[in-house]
Parts: structure tokens; sequence; C-alpha cells
């Protein structure tokens, strides 16, 4: 029986488990197919997020109301609109605010990073 699980898919290298929790493998460097996927499903998050950001209501148009026989006429525009749709509002903008921050967090310290690699090297 081989552990296939435990070689690197791409060149085959046989590999720990602390080298498989790794982002790629140590003697190919090609990044592993489940880290690919989790930095896209990231992204796939990133991109749900922003529409669901925009179809908040900024830019859009607003929502068709229709009247029906036998309905109430529709309510005059209210421009707070309602509870929930401003509940929802408020999320979608702090998600959004966190997921910012924390992009700014992470260049920041890669941008320190190289700071620090830059000034090790030259000394
Ligand atoms: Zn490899």
């Amino acid at each position: 029986m081989t552990p296939e699980l435990h070689r690197c898919p791409t060149c085959g290298a046989s590999l720990s488990l602390e080298q498989l929790r790794g982002t790629n493998c140590p003697f190919c460097h090609t990044v592993f197919p489940h880290h690919a996927r989790a930095v896209e499903h990231a992204a796939l998050v990133n991109q749900v997020m922003a529409q669901q950001y925009q179809q908040a209501g900024y830019g859009g148009p607003p929502p068709q109301i229709q009247a029906q026989y036998g309905a109430p006429p529709p309510q005059p525009y209210n421009p707070y609109g309602n509870v929930g749709n401003q509940i929802e509002q408020s999320l979608a903008r702090s998600a959004k605010i966190t997921a910012f921050v924390l992009i700014a967090i992470v260049g920041m310290m890669v941008l320190l990073g190289a700071v620090i690699a830059i000034v090790f090297m030259t000394q």
C-alpha cells in the first residue's frame, strides 16, 4: 500500500505531515493543490461579498414594486428602507471593512518582512 496522501502531486517526493501542512513542496516548491484551492476559495468569498455589497443597494435601481389586484397600494418610497435591509447593508459593510483591514495588515507584514530582509542582507 502506497501512502498517496503523503506524496507531492508534482514531483512525487514523500512528505511528512508537517511538510504537507505548508503552502508548497519543500523539494520542487510547487504550491500544493489543496492550498491553491484554499486561496481560490478565499478569492471566491471576497467576490461574493463584493457582489452582495453592490446588491445591497449602492448604484443599482431600487426594487420594483408591482401593484396586484386586492393588494393594498404600494407604500411611498421610504429613503431609510426597512430595518432588515438596513441590518444587511451594515453587515455587508462591516464584512467588507474587516476584509480590507485584514488585507492591509497582511500587506504591511509582507512589506515589513521585505524591509527587514533587505536590511539584514545589506549588513
Ligand atoms: Zn514537489
